[in-house]
């Protein structure tokens, strides 16, 4: 978690943005939309703070957010929650993640993710001291392959991360998929973490949370958050959900990493969950148009490109243009033609980051013109 010279490390999405600033590139990299989101969320959390709500919230959240929590999963995907004991917030979709592994793994244990995987569940696993194993999502749709996911369990699985839709390679986990990793959780006694960030972004493919699978409720913990459904990544309001027992050690967790989170943004985070239907399925219509003008631009560009079915991302291959490593294309990129993208292999271990050396992940939650003209300085690589 150090970095070379004993300082603590920055995250690549830190380190890619910071370029990008720097070269006055079109930050194709870090994954957050440069446009805002619903007026009347943004409206209601200033109302919120011109209202004085403006001192601690409860631990586990706003009662209304908490509420408005259980009845979205109820009213999108049929999950009974108890608001009261079933659901905590938290800062970010990040500290529930942490909150979770650190609840239940520690040395001895293993806690497996899929790999390329987003880089605070290795972060975490870390700091908490037990062994992160993988099984990699292999291209070209990124689904797992059932005998390496089997061969990745074994009796010390504490924890299966699971993070559908996935983040990087846009994928969106097949239903048998989901059924192997709850029949093998299972098992061996695991609790399975879902991270569901990008749950209200696929594109013409249906959301399965992985808690709806049958026997699955009773060991899920399922995560979310506010920042991508909309557009808010700065407000850092998430949520943890599951059964009582469950949630109620990861919430003493959360109260000694934060204890409590922003409470002007719940209330405007709970508004937002009670949109109406359209709302969510206009914004994944509109991401989808983006993600078609940015995949045009990459393979105009020479890339081989592996269409996603949800998140922010496009992942590519830059091996047909004769890049070999994307890693250092990635920190060449900034100044060479004014785009910044982040490379895959900053999402492995050192066999997966083999395996993707030569890909890219590019952002497409970005204004057309933007990604227009991203794709234009793109096809200058040639
Ligand atoms: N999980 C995934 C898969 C993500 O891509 C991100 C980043 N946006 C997060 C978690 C972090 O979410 P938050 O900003 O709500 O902490
Ligand atoms: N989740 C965002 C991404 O994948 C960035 C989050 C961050 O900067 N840590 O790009």
């Amino acid at each position: 978690l150090l970095g070379g010279d004993g300082t603590l490390g920055i995250t690549i999405f830190e380190e890619v943005t910071a370029l990008a600033q720097k070269h006055s590139a079109i930050n194709l990299g870090q994954g957050f939309p440069d446009e805002d989101g619903p007026r009347e969320i943004l409206d209601a959390a200033r109302a919120a703070i011109a209202d004085g709500a403006n001192q601690y919230a409860p631990g586990q959240g706003l009662a209304v957010l908490r509420h408005a929590i259980a009845a979205h999963q109820e009213r999108f995907y049929g999950l009974h929650i108890d608001p009261q004991t079933e659901v905590i917030v938290s800062t970010g979709a990040t500290e529930s993640i942490a909150a979770a592994i650190l609840a239940f793994a520690g040395p001895g244990d293993e806690v497996l993710t899929f790999e390329p995987f987003y880089d605070s569940y290795g972060a975490v696993i870390g700091l908490s001291g037990a062994t992160h194993t993988t099984a990699p999502l292999n291209a070209p749709d990124f689904q797992p392959d059932a005998a390496s996911l089997e061969a990745a369990f074994s009796e010390r699985t504490r924890i299966v991360v699971v993070n559908n839709p996935h983040n990087p390679t846009g994928s969106v986990l097949a239903r048998p998929a989901l059924e192997l990793i709850v029949r093998l959780a299972e098992r061996h006694g695991a609790i399975i973490v879902t991270d569901e960030v990008y749950e209200h972004l696929t594109f013409g493919v249906p959301h399965v949370p992985i808690a709806s699978l049958p026997g699955a409720a009773e060991r899920t913990l399922t995560i979310s958050s506010a920042g991508k459904t909309f557009s808010v990544t700065g407000w850092k309001v998430g949520w943890l959900s599951g059964p009582a027992d469950l949630v109620a050690q990861v919430r003493t967790v959360k109260t000694f990493l934060t204890y409590t989170s922003g409470t002007p943004f719940q209330g405007a985070v709970a508004l937002g969950l009670g949109l109406p239907e359209e709302f969510f399925t206009t914004a994944a219509a509109m991401l989808r148009k983006k993600r078609d003008l940015l995949g045009e631009g990459l393979r105009a560009a020479g890339f081989e490109v592996f269409e996603p079915k949800g998140t922010f991302f496009t992942m590519v291959d830059a091996a047909p243009l004769g890049i070999d490593d994307a890693t250092a294309l990635a920190r060449r990129l900034p100044s060479l033609i004014g785009v910044a993208a982040i490379p895959v292999a900053m999402f492995c271990h050192e066999e997966g980051a083999r395996r993707t050396r030569s890909m890219l992940r590019f952002a497409f939650c970005k204004r057309f013109d933007v990604i227009e003209e991203g794709a234009l300085r793109l096809a200058t690589l040639r």
